[in-house]
């Protein structure tokens, strides 16, 4: 089995629209910094983790993940705060029950969490895909556009078991 780490924001859940929404109608200096990270902190992450926000069929595609035994499932996710990290762990223990949940302090690379070589990052964000490849891990892009940003690029998660063979080989 292949390690799998699945980001949450922009791949599990449609959260960072609805993030960026409230972070401008809440009246915060976008051009600064500390009152983005302040705002964000302070947040109610309830109003943009929940079943209506989920992406593409994500629950039903991890399910399909699990199911092909071709995958040892994490979930790799930057937390903005504790509160935040205690949304996102009950929401995910609500659908899974086995599947282990890491959380990463914003601030820090998430190859520093976790050991990368080797494993797969499934991300939104290219920041955190050139941070794994440079350490070994293989990156896939989670686009809704399918805008690829130089990376193999996928929209839904159940993609990944076509991708990769029974022993973690990629098959294309
Ligand atoms: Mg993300």
């Amino acid at each position: 089995m292949k390690r799998l780490y699945i980001d949450f924001d922009g791949v599990v859940m449609d959260s960072i629209p609805p993030l960026y929404d409230a972070l401008e109608k809440s009246g915060a200096n976008v051009n600064k910094e500390e009152e983005i990270r302040e705002f964000f902190s302070n947040y109610d992450y309830n109003n943009v983790i929940n079943d209506k926000l989920l992406l593409n069929d994500s629950i039903e595609c991890i399910n399909k993940l699990i199911e092909s035994k071709k995958f040892e499932i994490s979930f790799l996710t930057h937390v903005n705060s504790l509160a935040e990290g205690v949304v996102k762990v009950n929401y995910l223990r609500g659908h899974f029950k086995e599947i282990t949940i890491i959380m990463v302090p914003k601030e820090i690379s998430k190859t520093k969490v976790v050991h990368s070589e080797g494993a797969i990052l499934v991300d939104d964000y290219s920041g955190n895909l050139k941070e794994w490849e440079e350490n070994g891990g293989i990156a896939i892009r989670f686009s809704k556009d399918l805008e690829s940003a130089g990376y193999r690029v996928i929209n839904r998660l159940d993609q990944l078991i076509d991708m990769f063979d029974e022993d973690g080989n990629e098959t294309c």
